[in-house]
């Protein structure tokens, strides 16, 4: 016969099952330099945007660290466009780890004829502008929206009979909705549009990962007001030449606004409740 719990174990056993349930419903992000973001689900599912791993940015990159030896588990990669400082390692990560590659039909496509993406991984999520699908057992939907940019596939076969860039069809952002945690929007590399107001009607944006080189610091708050974000974490600053070299002014002047912002460091990790982004570590 089994033994009645004393009230003392009831107790414990209560606790313990609290603080699980606690862990479950935690989301976390992590920044990992220039537009890579990794994003672990409150079921963990891992989702990997941009994942360009070696930028000069992550501190996994340096001092002749390899980032990708730590890459165990990821489900899904989600690509903006084809360009070399987002597609970073996506193939090597895709073949290391079976994730599924959610992109435009074109992207997917050349990337599976012109590198050696696995095809299996680039055909259940593919998806175009303004759809939505739903994936990780239907915990995330992801809508792919607007980036006025350009996008191409780089060619590893480039040669005299074969052109340098392929098509990457058009280049996009994601707003990424986790159940029982926040809506997350991506920007990719777009340059500001009035329609941001659209995505902000359209969802309601807790957290904005924002290109602010793309966009420059005066469109940056403005995309900020349109998309009515709860939060803005700048990205995509400080890689290389030729961007904004520090988020510096664009804090200045978002901090004027009542609008949330949060500079996070690469590697660094924040974690959500809800959508409530509670601490970081
Ligand atoms: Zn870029």
């Amino acid at each position: 016969m089994k033994k009645p719990l004393t009230p003392a174990l009831t107790l414990i056993v209560l606790i313990i099952a609290c603080a699980n349930y606690a862990q479950a419903q935690e989301t976390k992000l992590q920044w990992l330099g220039h537009a890579a973001f990794s994003i672990t689900t409150p079921n963990g599912k891992a989702l990997l945007i941009d994942p360009w791993l070696r930028n000069p940015m992550n501190p996994d990159a340096k001092d002749g660290k390899d980032p990708l030896a730590s890459i165990s588990k990821v489900n899904y990669i989600l690509l903006t466009h084809g360009h070399r400082d987002h597609v970073g390692e996506t193939i090597e990560i895709a073949k290391k780890t079976g994730a599924f590659l959610v992109a435009n039909p074109e992207l997917a496509g050349n990337l599976v004829k012109l590198t050696d993406f696995p095809a299996k991984q680039a055909q259940d999520y593919i998806m175009q502008m303004g759809g939505e699908i739903q994936i990780a057992d239907g915990e995330v939907t992801i809508a792919m929206t607007e980036a006025v940019h350009s996008s191409s596939v780089f060619n590893p076969k480039a040669g005299p009979n074969e052109p340098e860039r392929a098509y990457g069809g058009s280049p996009a952002g994601f707003v990424i909705m986790i159940r029982n945690g926040p809506t997350i929007y991506h920007t990719g590399d777009t340059a500001y549009f009035k329609d941001m107001e659209v995505i902000g009607e359209s969802y309601s944006i807790d957290v904005a990962l924002m290109n602010i080189s793309q966009m420059g610091v005066k469109l940056s708050v403005r995309a900020a007001q349109s998309l009515r974000t709860k939060l803005v974490v700048p990205m995509h600053f400080g890689t290389f030449p030729g961007l904004l070299q520090s988020a510096d002014g664009f804090a200045t002047e978002i901090k004027k606004l009542n609008i949330g912002f949060y500079e996070m460091k690469p590697r660094e990790t924040v974690m959500f409740r809800g959508k409530q982004m509670i601490k970081n570590k």
